[in-house]
């Protein structure tokens, strides 16, 4: 390819609407566009991108038995009715309607879509394991579209299902993805954990993340240096902490104090003299059309994901500031469970323990001091409702956590009989017995990929691709286009190049060399060769791999055979 013939328009500033390094960089070395939010144009180079981590997904697909298909976009309405989801999905669904006025959905999964073509084909033990994938478009219309394509409402995905006979041969069809996944996330030269995690609204009882580590993920995971736990924080289980100075042996009488202005946890154990951790943080939550009261100390954050489990509901959402002031009387920052009647109060193990607390009084500008729980208020139970932070003990070895950030890449589930049996899926097993299908649901965010990729290796000049799934591996750059010999080097080493099937892009454009460098580092480009006087003079160019700071000078002739002993590394 050819820099003039080429659509990589790169930008010089950073965009204004981009807070994340990928997101940015993807912007201004000319591989997205934006139409609209969360929706992106691929350009050129970026399509190059994905075609490159899609052959990696399909090899090792095909690898551990996978047969690709390609599912419709278009999902009737009726399906989803079946499984229940229809409604399940809420606000993330972009819901269309044909000139009948029947209902669709763009598929934001698939797996209703899959099933009913199982259930339909499928009938003996003898057509089964089946794994089934494909790569395409997803639409889900995000709450917060954001990161560019990190969080996109339309993205690639490749999603692929398993199904099994039995339980058995669904860990088997399992173990197989969790190790395709670990072969496909070390292919695309990413540093990556897996981690145990939620199974969500997908359903099922076992699932883990593949997380790619960086600064910048939406996601916390713990994970163990002594032991190979990792978790989601999401789901990591945690005891009540000790604290001893906390907790105080003899209860003392209920007070009401005026509070003026004091809204958030730190306000009040400032103005209190008391921690935060005596504080009882109070929220009120919308769990579909129910309210719940959440309780946890103060200098913790609420789990939103352990809330669901222990009260299941379809979206959960903090009250509206009215629906509050009805329950409680006050607004949020002066709620407390005290004299709270008629609805589930939800306390963390932690707070259980608590004596002596604090917490909002249900009256506007006042807290109470000295509430205790079961004294004070009553609640529905105590439950684990918190997340695990650094430094809490692992719960398989007891040894101090560690934390990280990350990116989910990929996830798998087992999810057992949940969409068989609600779509019946059956088959006939050796003695004629009808049985559900076991299945399993494995997503990778092969757009998102992209965008961890540079999310994970950059420096302050652009992105530095790993060399798998760099869009073209070297950038030859003339230092003159106007010089006959220095063009007519770049041209005949180019030719070389190509001719060996080495992805080579020539910087023939007519630009002073330090644009052209400054457009290579941006690209990302693994290896750059600069050809110049001495190249014409001396024979030699230099070579740069763009993980490097120096540069080499090597002769004309060895180029080729320098770039493939790199690039088969
Ligand atoms: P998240 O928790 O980030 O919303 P999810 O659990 O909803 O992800 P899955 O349904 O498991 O995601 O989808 C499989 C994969 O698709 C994810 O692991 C992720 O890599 C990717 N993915 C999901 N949502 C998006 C999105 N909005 N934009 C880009 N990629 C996405
Ligand atoms: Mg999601």
């Amino acid at each position: 390819m050819r820099m003039t013939e080429a659509l990589v328009p790169t930008l010089r500033s950073v965009p204004a609407e981009a807070e994340i390094i990928s997101h940015q960089l993807l912007l201004r070395a000319g591989f997205i566009r934006k139409n609209a939010a969360g929706i992106y144009s691929y350009l050129p180079f970026a399509k190059r991108v994905l075609d490159k981590i899609e052959k990696i997904i399909r090899e090792e697909m095909n690898k551990a038995g996978g047969q690709e298909v390609l599912l419709p976009i278009i999902q009737p309405a009726e399906l989803w009715l079946e499984t229940g989801r229809w409604h399940v999905y809420g606000q993330e669904m972009f819901r269309v309607k044909d000139r009948h006025n029947r209902d669709f959905c763009l598929g934001p999964t698939h797996e209703e879509i899959i099933t009913d073509l199982v259930r339909g084909e499928v009938s003996s033990y003898r057509q089964l394991p089946l794994l089934l994938y494909q790569i395409q478009n997803k639409y889900r219309d995000e709450k917060r579209p954001r990161f560019g394509l990190m969080r996109g409402r339309e993205f690639i995905m490749k999603d692929l299902y398993s199904f099994d006979r039995d339980e058995e041969g669904m860990e088997v069809s399992y173990r197989k993805m969790y190790q395709a996944y670990t072969n496909i996330f070390s292919r695309c030269g990413l540093t990556f954990r897996a981690v145990e995690a939620d199974s969500g609204a997908i359903g099922g009882n076992e699932s883990h993340e593949f997380m790619v580590l960086a600064e910048n993920g939406e996601a916390t995971i713990v994970y163990c240096g002594d032991c190979d736990y990792a978790a989601n924080v999401e789901i990591a289980p945690c005891e009540p902490a000790g604290d001893e100075g906390v907790v105080e042996t003899e209860r003392k009488e209920r007070e009401k104090v005026y509070t003026p202005d004091c809204r958030t946890i730190n306000e009040v154990a400032d103005y209190l003299k008391v921690s935060p951790q005596k504080c009882i943080k109070t929220l009120v939550y919308q769990a579909d059309d129910q309210l719940i009261m959440v309780l946890i100390r103060g200098d913790r954050a609420i789990n939103e994901v352990k809330v669901q489990k222990v009260h299941p509901c379809n979206t959960l959402e903090l009250a509206s500031e009215e629906k509050i002031k009805e329950l409680t009387g006050a607004g949020a920052g002066f709620v407390g469970p005290v004299g709270i009647k008629g609805i589930p109060i939800y306390a963390d193990l932690e707070i259980e323990k608590l004596v002596n607390g604090v917490c909002g009084a249900n009256q506007e500008q006042y807290h109470f001091l000295n509430v205790n729980p079961q004294v004070d208020f009553q609640v529905t139970g105590f439950y684990d409702l918190r997340f695990a932070e650094a430094g809490e003990p692992c719960p398989k070895c007891g040894q101090p956590l560690q934390q990280a950030r990350g990116i989910e890449v990929g996830q798998v589930f087992k999810l057992g009989t949940k969409y068989s049996a609600a779509l019946n899926a059956k088959y006939l097993d050796e003695k004629g017995q009808e049985r559900l299908i076991y299945m399993g649901c494995y997503g990778i965010g092969v757009s998102r990929t992209m965008a961890s990729a540079v999310e994970q290796n950059n420096d302050e000049h652009g992105i530095i691709w790993p060399k798998a799934i760099a869009p073209y591996h070297v950038v030859i750059i003339p230092i003159s286009a106007k010089d006959e010999g220095h063009m007519a080097k770049a041209e005949e080493l180019y030719n070389k190049l190509t001719e060996l099937g080495i992805e080579v892009v020539l910087d023939d454009r007519n630009e002073r060399p330090g644009v052209k460098f400054k457009d290579a580092d941006l690209i990302g480009f693994p290896i750059r060769i600069t050809i110049g006087r001495k190249t014409v003079e001396e024979d030699l160019v230099e070579y740069k791999l763009r993980t490097e700071k120096e540069h080499e000078e090597i002769p004309f002739n060895e180029v080729p055979e320098k770039i493939k002993e790199f690039l088969e590394r």
